[in-house]
């Protein structure tokens, strides 16, 4: 968010030198060395699980290469992908209970192709509203998030 306090001015949108950038990939926070919160190398993509999301049991699987949008991928490298999405969002139902699974693919302020798996529960704070997966509202203590990490693992490989 900017000084005057317009959330729009901060949109990469705004800047389009720096979103085209982006775009390519230059200065790319999802791409480059992995960062210690990824759970799981799957073959299309990584899954990162951070302690900090807007849901308890979030997951995000990120494709390994620098792609923007889901048309830029080939059939088989679309399916890949998928195939990778699916895994995960089974092994998030399984190691949560959720009742319910939010697949987010947005991509608006980091333009590398990832999609938000987003386990829901009764009463979580998204009820009958948009889930915001950029918010860091739901923070897992570090033996929550090592617990939930190893239980992920589990189902992932369970899946294989
Ligand atoms: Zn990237």
């Amino acid at each position: 968010m900017s000084a005057n306090g317009d959330p729009q001015h901060a949109w990469p949108w705004h800047d389009p030198d720096r979103w085209e950038r982006l775009r390519r990939g230059v200065g790319c926070p999802l791409c480059g060395a992995a960062p210690a919160d990824v759970v799981a190398e799957l073959p299309a993509s990584r899954v990162r699980v951070p302690a900090a999301a807007c849901v308890r049991g979030y997951a995000c699987v990120i494709h390994r290469a620098h792609v923007v949008e889901w048309h830029e991928l080939a059939p088989a490298a679309a399916a890949a992908f998928l195939a990778d999405v699916n895994r995960v969002s089974r092994a998030v139902a399984a190691a949560t209970g959720a009742v319910k699974l939010n697949l987010l693919s947005l991509g608006n302020l980091v333009p590398h192709l990832h999609v938000h798996v987003c386990p829901r529960r009764p009463g979580d704070r998204w009820e009958g509203r948009a889930l915001d997966p950029g918010s860091t509202a739901e923070a897992l203590s570090a033996d929550e998030h090592a617990a939930y990490v190893a239980a992920l693992r589990r189902a992932i490989d369970a899946l294989a």
